[in-house]
């Protein structure tokens, strides 16, 4: 649905989406080997928003991973509604100053500025938590007047719009070929309470949900467009955090796949147990899930139970992935260094894991304590937070010393993306991974905007893997590892994946890129970078 309320004047909103900082988890460098792409994923929220605005209102929609926001832009616009996480803050405190001096009115919201309003003191109008009766007051007053206030004014939600009554999120306002990935959002909240996790708080403990002609209309607006990414990433804090409504959806996703010939493959964020729901995960294989993140953030069952994640705990870990893997699942894995668990062994055990665990995507970073979380109030109460302009890779005051934290980091990184561990542990997947996936019939793919992506990355990855790469001998044995087992797709996978990994795990080392991923110290965001972990 859209705004409900009786509108009276026309406002040309400019909704912003700020640049990341590059992180870990992105694919940046994997752009230049794709045609077209140049950003990682579709903003959900702020398209979410844009769809709810009052029909009158012309919207122009900036997502500046693709391409920054100009002075005809500002100059167009009454209203600027800007969004992020807290990576972004920087970014978003460049916006509101842009928007300032164009003398444009500016409005707040998102996930960071509802965890940590007082983080944006520039901005005329927050807009604190979900989408609710806070967005129609905000709306009520921006159709009264957009002469920005003498004083900033918060607007909260204490009354969610449920999700079955989202608007379609306007994806019209972007064109989807330029992103890696498309996202969609089946449900918000989780049931646990992990430590670290601003999830609970932010969103809640009963996982709210859309419905499944919610879920395939979506899809059908996605495959509206001439061309769109081959995978959809269901951005949901935790897939099975409402197992009966993920078991319920999923039919209805395998019955559109059907129909259409299977054009897409899905992924998603879950928590381990996953591994313990046999129908779910038979489910998902027939429709097509082919990655899961999991937050596994460390081997260690103490520091599990510790952070209060003891559900990752619930079966053997390696049994775990080795399940999922099973159903054609490639679980990418979220791990955390500078826990307060952490010990001289901790490094050992943490390499011990990923060649175990054979997991190729590891984003692997430092603690970081978030506004809003059972962490933050710990670590306040017992004086170790660091303020934010310390320069530090993070705001946590570590109980090991903090050069050695960034060190074991820096050398897990060198470790894990070591050309020769990366693509043995790709060529695992082959076998153990890949080689379960259900075999489909690959009508819903052939398209020509697919074919042509394909034959671009495909020359992009032999010439600059293939051919210019010091890491192209062990990059050939997995191709051919794979081509002996007729994978094509997963050799162009392979290919773009362990280049990013690979150029950016370098830089990493060299010290140029941060080891947090909401690391203090700051790095110029590009129009490239994008986070892949949230939560789960
Ligand atoms: S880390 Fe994952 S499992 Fe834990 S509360 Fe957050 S979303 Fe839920």
């Amino acid at each position: 649905m859209r705004c409900p309320l009786k509108i009276s004047s026309k406002r040309h909103v400019l909704c912003v989406f700020p640049a990341y900082t590059p992180s870990f988890g992105t694919f940046a460098h994997a752009f230049r080997l794709m045609y077209r792409v140049s950003a990682f994923m579709p903003p959900q929220g702020l398209l979410l928003i844009a769809a709810y605005l009052p029909e009158t209102w012309p919207v122009r929609f900036i997502d500046e991973n693709v391409a920054p926001a100009n002075a005809a832009d500002f100059a167009w616009a009454d209203v600027v509604m800007v969004s992020g996480m807290h990576i972004q803050a920087p970014q978003m405190h460049d916006i509101a100053a842009r928007a300032k001096a164009a003398g444009k009115l500016t409005v707040l919201g998102g996930a960071s500025v509802s965890g940590a309003p007082e983080l944006y003191p520039e901005y005329d109008y927050l807009h604190v938590g979900e989408i609710g009766d806070a967005t129609d007051r905000l709306i009520a007053c921006l159709d009264q007047s957009v002469t920005p206030p003498a004083a900033q004014r918060r607007f909260e939600t204490s009354e969610r719009l449920p999700l079955g009554d989202f608007p379609l999120p306007a994806y019209d306002l972007i064109r989807l070929d330029r992103y890696l990935i498309g996202s969609l959002q089946f449900s918000s909240g989780c049931p646990y309470r992990c430590e670290f996790c601003d999830i609970p708080a932010l969103y809640g403990r009963q996982p709210r949900l859309k419905t499944a002609r919610q879920i395939t209309a979506e899809l059908d607006a996605m495959m509206a467009q001439p061309s769109h990414p081959p995978v959809i990433y269901f951005v949901d804090d935790n897939f099975i955090g409402n197992r009966k409504a993920a078991r319920e959806m999923l039919p209805y996703l395998i019955a559109w796949q059907r129909k259409h010939g299977y054009p897409l493959q899905f992924a998603c964020e879950a928590t381990l147990n996953l591994a313990k729901q046999s129908e779910i995960l038979a489910l998902m294989r027939e429709a097509q899930f082919v990655t899961v993140f999991v937050g596994i953030e460390t081997p260690d069952a103490d520091a599990l139970k510790a952070m209060r994640k003891e559900h990752n705990a619930a079966l053997p870990m390696m049994e775990a992935v080795k399940t999922l893997n099973s159903y054609g699942l490639e679980v990418t894995s979220g791990i955390i260094l500078g826990l307060d668990t952490d010990t001289a062994d901790s490094e050992g055990r943490l390499k011990d894991f990923i060649d175990l665990s054979q997991i190729p995507i590891l984003t692997i970073n430092l603690l970081q304590a978030l506004p809003k979380t059972p962490l933050w109030d710990r670590l306040q109460r017992d004086g170790r937070l660091i303020a934010d302009d310390s320069g530090l890779e993070s705001n946590v005051r570590f109980l090991r010393p903090y050069d050695e934290v960034v060190e074991t980091w820096r050398r897990c990184i060198a470790y894990a993306y070591h050309p020769e561990r990366l693509f043995a542990r790709f060529a695992h997947q082959v076998d153990a991974t890949y080689a379960h996936r259900m075999i489909v019939p690959a009508s819903g793919k052939l398209t020509i905007p697919n074919l042509r992506a394909a034959l671009v990355l495909a020359f992009n990855i032999v010439w600059r893997v293939g051919l210019l790469a010091d890491y192209r001998r062990p990059f050939w044995r997995a191709v051919h590892h794979a081509l002996r087992r007729g994978q094509i797709d997963a050799v162009l996978g392979i290919g773009f994946v362990a280049y990013h990994l690979i150029e950016f795990s370098r830089e990493a080392v060299r010290g140029e890129q941060n080891a947090s991923f909401y690391s203090a110290r700051r790095r110029e965001a590009t129009l490239e970078a994008s986070p892949l972990r949230k939560s789960a």
